[in-house]
């Protein structure tokens, strides 16, 4: 297929590599000039402006920073520009209701439109190992479902427009909690003098087994290697954390749903992101 992609960062980088892997014409564009000519080296053709990616494209990948931009690219640069009834995918992290909005609005004139977040950092992004999670109608989701399936292991339908992005936010709320509780578990059985390997052994055979503490260990030299293992470098960085955090707090708020420990999440990563926001989020260890 011809596929236009927008954003090729950290993430949207590796994204677009894999597309051209599996075969795909690649359109790329970015503001960056850096990220154009690695887009160069892995096989995508660049272009000046987004619109020109998108003119003759049958599918359009964004990989974007937040919710303003999406919705300048798309109404400036995609509605209009790529071929009507050409399938529209925005994998970036967005708040549900711009996403919602950029979706019915890109349908009003034509095209059919997928929010697919991701879950996974720049390493599945450049090894085609992503989890999709995606919002939109059945027959969207059926076109989209191969294109992603070139960028990742898993392709999961969410339901309507914007779940994707539910489903992201509210896994990575659940994340940054059970990230904390977990460090100050093992943070408090040290100063309680039981040793980190020897909690670790108990409690990823106990109740309090979870997915920070058995994948993804703050503790140096503990579990898997993880970022702990590389001074809670690399990773997923605690900036990206607060991001979702402050997503989540916002559609909590607009849905009315009550998440105190969603919240105080937020603030405590609001507090070590100041000094540390490209640390990784496991690094709130050292806080404790
Ligand atoms: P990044 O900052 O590395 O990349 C964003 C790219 O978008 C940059 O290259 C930038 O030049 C480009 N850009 C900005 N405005 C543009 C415009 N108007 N037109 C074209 N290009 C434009 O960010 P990233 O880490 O690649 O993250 C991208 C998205 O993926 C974010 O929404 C982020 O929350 C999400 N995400 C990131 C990770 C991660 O580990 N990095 C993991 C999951 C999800």
């Amino acid at each position: 297929m011809k596929i236009a992609f927008i954003g090729l960062g950290n993430m949207g980088g590796g994204m677009a590599a894999n597309l051209v892997k599996a075969g795909h014409e690649v359109r790329a564009f970015d503001l960056s000039e850096a990220a154009l000519a690695a887009a160069r080296e892995a096989g995508c053709a660049t272009f000046a402006t987004a619109r020109e990616a998108c003119a003759g494209a049958e599918a359009v990948v964004s990989m974007l920073p937040n919710g303003a931009i999406v919705k300048q690219v798309y109404w400036d640069d995609v509605i209009g520009h790529a071929p009507e009834g050409a399938i529209l995918l925005d994998c970036s992290t967005i708040d549900v209701a711009t996403a919602r909005e950029v979706i019915e609005v890109t349908e009003a004139h034509g095209y059919q439109m997928v929010d697919a977040p991701v879950s996974g950092g720049i390493a599945a992004a450049n090894g085609g190992t992503l989890t999709f999670m995606v919002g939109g109608s059945d027959e969207a989701f059926a076109r989209a479902q191969p294109i992603l399936a070139a960028m990742g292991k898993a392709v999961i339908h969410a339901g309507a427009a914007g779940n994707g992005q539910a489903a992201k936010i509210c896994n990575n709320m659940l994340l940054a909690i059970h990230m904390i509780g977990t460090c100050e578990a093992f943070a408090m059985a040290q100063k309680l003098g039981l040793d980190p390997q020897t909690f670790y052994d108990i409690s990823s055979v106990s109740s309090g087994q979870n997915w920070s503490m058995t994948s993804y260990c703050p503790v140096p030299g503990v579990g898997p290697k993880t970022p702990a293992d590389n001074d809670y470098q690399g990773g997923f960085a605690a900036g990206l954390m607060l991001k979702d955090l402050k997503l989540a707090m916002e559609a909590a708020q607009a849905a009315g749903a009550k998440v105190e420990l969603g919240d105080h999440a937020r603030a405590i990563y609001e507090a070590f992101a100041r000094d540390n926001a490209a640390t990784d989020f496991s690094g709130i260890i050292r806080t404790l």
